[in-house]
């Protein structure tokens, strides 16, 4: 079986290849890019998909989602989570180890594991918990997880408090050779918040979730780091301050990777007051808008944008946070915290290209070899010989995000209504179609269409 992609612009950033041409994929694996070139005519078992005007990229991959499964299925499965990812052009993911019961021990690896081969599209990455129960204490047996297949660990969903557990994990990390993934919020300072701190809060009435709560813990990993030696990967950065560390930081030498989220990076807390850049009025007080960590000044979110673009922060992941309708059909407080993610991430993302904050081929290097390095996948590449893992993507075409029409069970976006411009038309994991948007069915021929 062989799929030509014809015509687009292939920018593969982990070989700094940004040109017209034209991919070759044989038996679900990378085979040759080669100049643009006439259509072949009658081949048998040839699929054409026609990227003309296109971008066509290494599979995105995503090392912070929650797909609720086991134990929450009502929020999210595997199917349904990998579906809404294909969607977002993205063919690895990273699935946090906050289900029910949490990921620490082996069985709920290989149960997540063989549905993911089972039921998902797309490569799934088990994370597990960094302690027993997730409570915080005892660390899980990281070593026989690592043996198991957990690519890292996270107690996500629940900060390490405890200084001399974040310590000997670090220290484990070091052992199984995988990174500790955290959740930066000191609960003593966050408790009650429900949004950035600061005067928005303080005009909405609701109480304000500061800053400090996260960067006085991001401090203290990286002190702890640089004792240990450990693998630090530091999750969702929101604040111009805790950028201001992390730079420090990178300055002594301390080895760490750390990321910062699309909706971090694109929306502010005055989206909690319903006031969107778009100038459409919105509903202020929209629980969709709620999200741990918060939505942050304008400011800040400049911050993270010129922190992805120095590469003081490595990467871009969604913590895509799916949750039924129940769980945010309630009062601004009582709403679950977390969004939708997968299904506009890049299209939110393409928002900052457009606007001349990023450049393109930098942003997919955030969202491919960078994230495939931080955490010792194999994927993020075009290369030859690199199994088919492939995102085409329209940058140019404009969509409204209707939450009836995601594939993610989780309709909790504060984007819906929202008009975005960049598509993911196309995404292909092991060469095979994983993803064919329906309005762009045409851009596929051949005798076989596998989707
Ligand atoms: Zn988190």
């Amino acid at each position: 079986m062989d799929i030509l992609i014809r015509g687009g612009r292939i920018l593969d950033p982990s070989r700094d290849v940004d040109q017209i041409g034209d991919l070759w994929v044989r038996d679900g694996v990378i085979a040759e890019l080669v100049p643009h070139g006439p259509a072949p005519t009658g081949r048998r078992g040839l699929t054409v998909i026609d990227a003309s005007g296109q971008v066509v990229c290494p599979g995105l991959i995503d090392v912070h989602c929650h797909l609720r499964d086991p134990g929450q299925e009502e929020k999210e499965t595997i199917a349904t989570g990998t579906r809404a990812a294909a969607r977002g052009g993205f063919t690895s993911v990273c699935s946090m180890a906050n289900t029910t019961p949490p990921v620490d021990n082996r069985a709920v690896i290989e149960y997540i594991r063989r549905k993911a081969a089972g039921e998902g599209v797309i490569r799934v990455f088990p994370l597990a918990a960094v302690t027993r129960g997730m409570g915080g204490r005892e660390l899980t047996e990281m070593a026989d997880l690592a043996d198991a297949g957990a690519i890292a660990f996270s107690d996500d969903g629940k900060p390490l408090l405890d200084s001399g557990v974040m310590r000997h994990a670090l220290e484990y990390s070091r052992l199984v050779g995988r990174p500790i993934m955290v959740h930066e919020e000191d609960t003593a300072l966050s408790a009650g918040g429900v949004m950035n701190e600061g005067p928005v809060a303080t005009r909405l009435g609701l109480k304000g979730w500061p800053g400090v709560a996260e960067e006085v813990m991001i401090a203290r990993d990286l002190l702890l780091a640089e004792l240990t030696g450990g693998r630090l990967h530091i999750a969702h950065v929101t604040t111009a301050r805790g950028v201001e560390i992390i730079r420090q930081a990178r300055d002594r030498g301390i080895r760490f990777t750390a990321e910062a989220t699309p909706h971090h990076l694109t929306l502010t807390d005055e989206w909690v007051a319903g006031l969107r850049p778009d100038g459409r009025s919105a509903i202020p007080y929209d629980t969709a808008t709620k999200v741990n960590p918060p939505l942050r000044s304008e400011a800040d979110r400049q911050a993270l944008v010129a922190a992805i673009r120095e590469g003081v922060l490595d990467l871009i992941s969604t913590d895509h946070a799916p949750h039924s309708e129940v769980d945010k059909l309630c009062e601004y407080g009582a709403a679950a915290f977390g969004i939708s993610g997968l299904e506009t991430a890049l299209a939110s993302l393409l928002g900052l290209v457009h606007a001349g904050e990023l450049s393109l081929s930098l942003l997919i290097r955030r969202l491919t070899c960078d994230p495939a390095r931080a955490f010792g996948l194999s994927g993020g590449t075009l290369k030859p010989g690199s199994p088919a893992d492939i995102c085409v993507f329209d940058p140019d075409a404009r969509w409204t995000v209707d939450p009836a029409r995601m594939a993610s069970k989780g309709k909790n976006t504060p984007l819906a209504g929202l008009t975005l411009r960049g598509l993911v038309t196309v995404t292909l994991c092991d060469g095979r179609i994983v993803h064919l948007h329906e309005d762009h069915q045409s851009i596929v021929s051949g005798e076989e269409v596998p989707v």
